[in-house]
This record gives C-alpha cells, structure tokens and sequence, in this order.
C-alpha cells in the first residue's frame, strides 16, 4: 500500500514534461559534500575576500529558516526564487509540453502568467470573473481542456485587489487534477488565511507568495513558491543554481528579522487603504471605488484620461488599468505614506485635508519591546498591557505559538514574539529564550507597579484543572507541581514548560506558583497558560480611577 507521501510523489511525477522527469541536475561539488570545509578549491572563484568574491549558496537555508518560523511553514515546503517571476516560468517550464498544452487563467489578473505561458509557448485560455470580480469555481472548470495542465488564480486578485471565495478555490483543488497555482502576493494585506497550509492535502497546489510587496524588498527579487517537497526538490533541481545573490540573500534575512516593522508598515498601509477608499468615493471625479483586501485600490473614473494626466502633471503615477477585462475607466492606484496620500487626493479635488492618521499608540499604554540576541536564538518581543489585539506569534515551535497566543488572548494584551533559534538542536533555548525575552519585557511595560500584587486564577479545561499564583511584589520564588503523562506535546517536551515558566518568573521577578493535574497532557498545559494569562490580567488591569496603581480586586 502507498502512503500518501509516495502517492503525492507519484502523482507529481505522472504531471511533470516527461524530459524534466529525467533530468540530472547540474550540482555543485558544495552540495555533494557534507562536512564543513575549511578551504575553497573547488569553484575557480577568487579566493580574495571582498564580501561576495563565493558563489552564493543554491538553498538558501538562512532565509528559508526564517520565512519557515514566519509563515509556519515547513523549510522543506519553500521554494525561494529571483522574484515570483522565476517559479512562474517554472511552472510552466515543469508542467507543461510546449506547443501542445494550455493553461487557464481568471480574467483580469496580472499580466505575467501570459507573458510566461506565450513564452514557453502554452496556450492561454482566458475564464472571466463574475461583474463583481468574484471567482465561480464551476464556470471556471467548465474552460478546462484535455491539455490543460495549469490554472493560475490569484488572491487578493491584481488588479481587482478582492480576496477570491476560499471555498471556490477548494473547488477547484477537489476537482482538477493538475498544477494549480495560487498567487498570494498580497496576502499579507488581507487578513485571510495562506492557503500554504493546504500544500500537503492538496499535491497539485502551489501558493506563490513575495517579499516584494509587504515585506518591502521589491529591489531585491526575491519571490517564494511554497509547494508539496516533491514540486520544490524539482523546482531546485531544475532552476539556475545560483538564482539568489549573496548580497540579496543577507540583505533579505536581515530584514526579515525585525518583522514588527514589517507587520506595523502593514497595518499603516491598510489604515490609509481604508481611509481614501472612503474619501475616494466622495469625490465627483469617482465613478466606482472597488473593495480591496490588497494594497492598492482600483478606482473608476468619469474621464480617467483627464484624471491620469491631471496626476502625472503633478508628478504622480499610477496605473492605467481601463484595457483589463471589466476595468473599463479604471486607474488602480497603490497606497502610499500618509502624505503622498493626500498628495493625490488633493489633486483629485479633496478640500478637507485632514491628518486622520491614528496609528500611533497612545503615549500612556504601557508598551515595551524588547530583543535578545545570543549564539542559538535572536528573539523580539512586544507588548501593550493596555490594548489587546489579536497577537502574532512565530516561533517555529507550532503547540509553543500556540500556547504563547494563550497569553495574549486570556490576559487581554498585545503580545508578539518572534523567535529565530537553533531548532535543528532541539526545542531548549527557542523556549528559554522567549521566556527570558518576555518576562523582561513584562516586567519593563509594568513599569512602577506600586502597591500590592498579588493575584491568582485557577480554572477548569475539560477533565484537567489549572491554578495560578502571580505575586509581582518583587520577590522572585517559583513552584511547579504538575505532573504529565508524555515526553512531549505537540512539537514541544514537556519537560521544557517548568523552565519555561522558572525563567519567566525570574526575569518578571515575580512569585509564581502553578500547580495542575488532570489525564491530558495538552489540556493541562493549556489550562496552565490560560490560568497564568488571566492572573496576568488581573495583575496589569489599571484601577479605574485612572492612575497606573494595580487595582486590588482580585488579589486574594
Ligand atoms: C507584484 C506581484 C508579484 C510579485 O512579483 P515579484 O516578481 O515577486 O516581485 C507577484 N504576483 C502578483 C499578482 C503581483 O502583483
């Protein structure tokens, strides 16, 4: 009997062009050899060091490492090429016999599918939206041909900017048994789910993502496919080995290690989305402002000709998208900063400037960020004890995350943690790390906590039962008196919570106390943070006459 990592394999093979099938990759003497070499012979480079005189590595395995905590994804999973534009070509390079295949593609989308396809001479076979861009599943298998070995959908769709209906997109999967690839260069913006995570159920899937848009790092041309291994071991064997410079590839792990900028920048660009969406629509120049869960906005004009050179006349482009299937007078427009924003909006005849940006966080939450960096782990924490949004957690450690959201969401605060660490080891320092990391950075967001603190929580999860004992008063003691059944949970030793929760206490220097038993490993440790997070609660909820003193409802 097959299990399905051969079946996926089988059936990845039966979709591949039958000469790729049997290509030998071209390798380097690097990838043949395992151990760690001291000197470099065996690439006619030069050996004087100028920072990029070697070959940069073909695996990129630091920035795989990082994008895998990121987008949880597994490194195995993550194709990374020159821009999206290279697994694009790839696809079409794999999957598809040129002169006698075709692809399908919505319509309007970005103009690059075609451009490859014709290339690698594949036909393109056009299947339109429905008037309000949305994606009908049954209309789009219905353009499906016998040679047929690609469908290109992209969410949030360019230039549209809409989210396509997940469930027609699952349609689809269900149904066609070739390549489907899901383009989601500005997911980021959305707030929806990745599909990436479906890559295993669903082999023929492949999701392209981009550090070119959100991520800011359009120079640097870095595009991402993730895909079942079997799709990114073919994809790396048959790509140009070299496809990312090393200046690129450090330059791109090194932005990709302060991700709150990143994820701050998001919010911003979305905050001004909204925002001239709802002003764009007030001006009589605006015929039709199209919903958007990306960041650009695509607007229809009464005379978008005149509106176009009105905007360049004032050294302001955008672009003309009025060819597009169902775009007919319509500029799509990208978000800018703030300023550039109501650059173009006064241009288009907005009257009321005003300065409605409100990102910054009030001055009196008690924020604090903090980041540690050793030889395993570089890990950033933040927090805001007096706004709760929903938090972001990556860690690589997926039941870790998982009980770190616990915190943010029981105690009612913004937490993020991001955590690079030497998973490869084992689990010990990614968790003693961030623990450190975020009992410091408790502790510094509490600021002068005076008066009393001591609070307590105790509560059921299913058969097991959790209590937890929070003095902050500033002396440090730890009690652990749990007992589990297993080594492990999830993805992460049991053994590693009483540590996690010691280093804490210590670096909060605060008197904990935790105690819980039950049958169900799980449900006891998650019963232990949720039973923390609320004490937590407790011990930040400012008193209601306003000053910073802890209220004393709740101690014990
Ligand atoms: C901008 C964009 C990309 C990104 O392309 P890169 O080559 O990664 O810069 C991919 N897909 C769509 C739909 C885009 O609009």
């Amino acid at each position: 009997m097959m299990n399905s990592e051969n079946r996926n394999a089988a059936a990845i093979r039966a979709l591949l062009r039958e000469n790729i099938r049997n290509i030998v990759p071209y390798s380097t003497a690097r990838d043949d050899c395992k151990a760690r070499m001291e000197i470099y012979l065996d690439a006619n480079e030069s050996p004087f060091d100028n920072g990029v005189n070697r070959y940069p590595s073909p695996h990129q395995p630091e920035l795989k490492k990082r994008l895998s905590v990121l987008k949880g994804i597994r490194e195995e999973n993550i194709f990374l090429g020159n821009g999206s534009d290279e697994p694009i070509d790839l696809v079409f390079r794999l999957f598809c016999p040129p002169g006698e295949s075709s692809m399908v593609q919505i319509t309007p989308t970005y103009g690059m599918y075609r451009v490859a396809a014709e290339i690698n001479d594949v036909e393109v076979i056009d299947s339109p939206l429905g008037p309000d861009f949305s994606l009908d599943a049954s209309s789009l298998l219905g353009k499906i041909r016998e040679d047929t070995k690609v469908i290109f959908l992209c969410s949030p769709n360019n230039p549209s900017g809409n989210l396509l209906d997940r469930d027609e997109i699952l349609k689809i999967l269900d149904n066609f048994g070739g390549i489907t690839v899901v383009d989601e260069a500005y997911i980021d913006f959305s707030g929806a789910e990745s599909l990436a995570g479906l890559v295993e159920k669903y082999p023929g899937l492949i999701v392209l993502q981009t550090l070119s848009k959100a991520w800011g790092m359009a120079g640097l041309r870095i595009g991402m496919a993730v895909a079942d291994r079997n799709i990114v071991d073919i994809m790396s064997r048959i790509k140009y080995p070299y496809n990312i410079s090393v200046p690129d590839q450090t330059r791109a792990a090194e932005l990709l290690s302060d991700p709150f900028r990143t994820m701050d920048r998001v919010a911003l660009l979305v905050k001004e989305r909204e925002r001239m969406s709802r002003i764009l629509g007030t001006l009589p120049c605006v015929d039709k402002v199209w919903h958007s869960d990306a960041n650009f906005l695509l607007v229809k004009f009464f005379r978008k000709d005149d509106v176009f050179s009105d905007l360049a006349e004032h050294g302001i482009i955008v672009r003309d998208r009025s060819s597009a299937h169902n775009c007919e007078g319509c500029l799509r427009i990208t978000v800018g900063t703030p300023e550039e924003n109501d650059r173009l909006l006064s241009v288009l005849g907005w009257e009321n400037p005003e300065t409605s940006y409100t990102g910054v966080p009030d001055t009196a939450d008690r924020t604090a960020s903090c980041s540690r960096k050793t030889g395993e782990t570089s890990v950033i924490v933040r927090v805001n004890l007096d706004r709760f949004r929903r938090p972001e957690i990556a860690t690589g450690l997926h039941f870790f995350d998982h009980m770190l959201e616990q915190i943010g969401f029981h105690a009612g605060i913004t937490l993020d943690v991001v955590c690079f660490g030497d998973l490869e080891t084992d689990d010990h320092h990614t968790i003693e790390d961030v623990a450190i990391a975020l009992g410091e950075c408790f502790y510094s967001a509490l600021g002068d906590k005076a008066g009393i603190g001591r609070y307590g929580f105790s509560l059921p999860m299913d058969e097991a039962e959790a209590a937890v004992l929070l003095d902050l008063g500033g002396r440090t003691d730890f009690r652990w008196d749990v007992t589990f059944a297993g080594d492990r949970t999830g993805d992460v030793s049991t053994q590693m919570f009483p540590h996690f929760f010691k280093s804490l206490a210590e670096h909060l220097k605060c008197n904990l106390h935790i105690r819980a038993s039950g049958e169900n490993d799980h449900h006891i440790i998650e019963g232990v943070f949720k039973a923390f997070a609320r004490a937590l609660r407790q011990a930040v909820e400012r008193s209601t006459s306003g000053t910073s003193v802890p209220s004393s409802k709740g101690s014990l």
